[in-house]
């Protein structure tokens, strides 16, 4: 969420000007192509400000953005249309209260390992379970429509990074700054993973260094302390079976509006 002290006018400047910059980085850094992502900063009252659909990231100015409604709605009528992934961006927000951004791209190397089948949920690298918890997958849904959401929405409760299947990345954070971050990291992470693959067997960190990072991570308050290995079932340590499943997100009838509309649209 913007700073609180800024007055509403300042704020909203602000987030657009922070949104244009994340933007060109994702372009600059080959995490997007062309058209490709979206991102959001929640404003006050619930509104959402996101980038146009269909419009080169690399190129987006600060006008383009669009001030939606908590339900997606445009607050400008005949303006742009908001990101054809808005109801994504509307799940993040509504399920999770301190979520005040959220950013959507596709990173080479974390889609090639979905696209391959290989999970990045392990606990391999200490500093990405720290700053990402799980890196869970979501299945497989068609990009731009109500499958999107529905394929999250019992994901993203438990994470703040998450790859959409054959897709791209999903982050979230308190600020676009950490949002951002997190889409770093875990294209990071991929790299590492498909490296060392390239090299040979990947075992994941034992139980006991697991524990001693949900230590640390509790000490410094860290976002999604990752979960002991009896609640999980992401590498052969795991003992949860299907347990390890995270239950069902609560979805309100606001939302399940907002994704009906959008399909009549
Ligand atoms: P938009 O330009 O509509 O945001 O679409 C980009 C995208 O990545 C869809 O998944
Ligand atoms: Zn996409």
């Amino acid at each position: 969420m913007v700073r609180a002290k800024q007055s509403r006018s300042e704020a909203e400047a602000e987030a657009r000007r922070q949104i244009v910059r994340v933007c060109r980085r994702m372009y600059e850094r080959g995490l997007i192509a062309g058209t490709d992502g979206n991102v959001s900063v929640r404003l006050a009252d619930d509104r959402i400000l996101i980038t146009p659909s269909g419009v080169h990231k690399g190129d987006l100015a600060e006008a383009d953005l669009v001030v939606t409604d908590r339900e997606g709605k445009p607050v400008v009528e005949r303006g742009r249309r908001p990101s054809s992934e808005i109801l994504m961006h509307l799940l993040c927000y509504q399920l999770r209260e301190e979520v005040g951004a959220v950013v959507h791209a596709h990173p080479v190397h974390a889609v090639a390992l979905a696209v391959a089948g290989v999970s990045l949920a392990n606990c391999i690298l200490p500093e990405s379970c720290l700053s990402l918890g799980f890196i869970l997958t979501a299945p497989y849904s068609t990009p731009g429509t109500e499958e999107v959401p529905r394929a999250l929405r019992d994901l993203i409760t438990h994470a703040d990074a998450i790859l959409l299947d054959r897709h791209g990345s999903l982050t979230v954070g308190p600020s676009l700054e950490v949002a951002y971050n997190r889409l770093e990291s875990v294209e990071h992470t991929a790299r590492i993973t498909h490296a060392a693959r390239c090299l040979g067997e990947v075992q994941p960190l034992s139980e006991r260094q697991v524990e001693k990072l949900r230590e640390v991570a509790a000490r410094y308050g860290w976002a999604q302390i990752p979960r002991g290995c009896d609640e999980c079932n992401a590498c052969p340590n795991g003992r949860a079976g299907t347990r390890g499943a995270p239950e069902a997100g609560e979805v309100s009838a606001q939302i399940e509006a907002a994704l009906a509309r959008y399909l009549r649209s």
